[in-house]
């Protein structure tokens, strides 16, 4: 067994205070989710945890203003996704969040530890045996040329291929959301496009955040956008499975003529994917499936298949396409 030292500081301040005292080794523990699992694994180790999951001044969430949502980083899953006017004014924020996971582990889970989640690569999971340049920099990706069926057709690199597993910040990339961070240089936003990187040569650095920083809360700009959207999550089974692919989109209509789209891609990409030229080729047209086709093949015209998951590249188009005919019964209803 390891010994690892833990502390439940009183405020946000206090625990980034800790944060940076504690240097390597020491992490932030939300609902434990992840955590404890990759504990487990032995694939964190850390020698002191600060919980941060009771932490009240962050805990709160608020879709009732005027011209923010807000979402505190200790809010839990289930909690948002249940909230009434995400359910009818964005749905696919709240889809995004009820569509992950299983309830209990949304009863426990926190926004700001579901952005921060780890891949599902089985083996970055699967212990020393294999060659992980994420868990072991350097040592190699056991999963070029070897099972990829479940990785990246978008955003990957000769080190990593590993999808970026989570549903929340793919929603968040189409609603152009942004994250206040606190670290001790004080508090900072960054775009939730900004948030998550690609692998590069550095894939076990997954995020722009400092060693020291703590997500405070998420905030996303209301947005006529929101009535007229859907998150599409498409898995193995339908209940608590990790995305092979899905699409968060939105759009606003005028006589079934686009004015304004947002197409955002999970499953299929190393990061949140939002996919700027298939919005393009969507606005100023008629919402056909044609059209929704269309915006499918251009949101997946980057995609490099690897050994397995060349089936990710019809489907995330599909996906697109269905997402868009789903995100205009909705619009079409005000
Ligand atoms: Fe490791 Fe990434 Fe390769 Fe998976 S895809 S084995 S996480 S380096």
């Amino acid at each position: 067994m390891r010994r690892f030292s833990y502390a439940r500081p009183a405020t946000a301040a206090a625990a980034v205070r800790a944060l940076a005292d504690g240097g390597p080794g020491t992490r932030l523990l939300a609902g434990g989710t992840t955590l404890y699992d990759l504990m487990k694994l032995d694939i964190e180790t850390p020698a002191a945890l600060i919980d941060v999951s009771r932490l009240r001044e962050l805990s709160a969430f608020d879709t009732g203003g005027p011209r923010e949502l807000v979402f505190g980083a200790m809010a839990h899953m289930s909690d948002v996704a249940a909230d009434a006017r995400l359910v009818r004014d964005y749905p696919a924020i709240s889809e995004s969040l009820w569509r992950a996971a299983s309830q209990q582990l949304r009863n426990m889970a926190t926004l700001g530890g579901n952005l921060l989640q780890r891949t599902r690569c089985a083996y970055f999971r699967g212990g020393d045996t294999f060659p992980c340049n994420k868990r072991r920099p350097g040592s190699g990706c056991s999963a070029i040329g070897g099972l990829d069926r479940g990785h990246a057709v978008l955003g990957g690199s000769s080190a990593c291929i590993a999808v970026y597993p989570g549903d929340f910040a793919v929603a968040l990339a189409a609603f152009d959301a942004q994250v206040d961070t606190l670290s001790s240089r004080g508090e900072r936003t960054i775009p939730i496009e900004s948030l998550h990187r690609e692998p590069g040569t550095t894939p076990q650095i997954e995020t722009t955040l400092a060693p020291d920083e703590l997500i405070l809360r998420i905030r996303v700009p209301v947005t006529p956008l929101g009535r007229g959207s859907t998150y599409l999550k498409i898995r193995d089974r339908e209940s608590y499975a990790f995305a092979l692919s899905s699409a968060a989109v939105a759009l606003v209509l005028d006589d079934d003529i686009v004015r304004d789209a947002r197409v955002a891609l999970g499953g299929v990409a190393t990061r949140p994917w939002r996919v700027r030229d298939a919005e393009r080729s969507l606005v100023g047209r008629p919402l056909t499936d044609a059209t929704a086709r269309a915006a499918g093949d251009t949101a997946l015209a980057g995609a490099r298949p690897g050994r397995d998951n060349g089936f990710k590249i019809e489907l995330g188009a599909r996906t697109v396409a269905v997402a868009l005919m789903i995100a205009k019964g909705r619009a079409n209803q005000g």
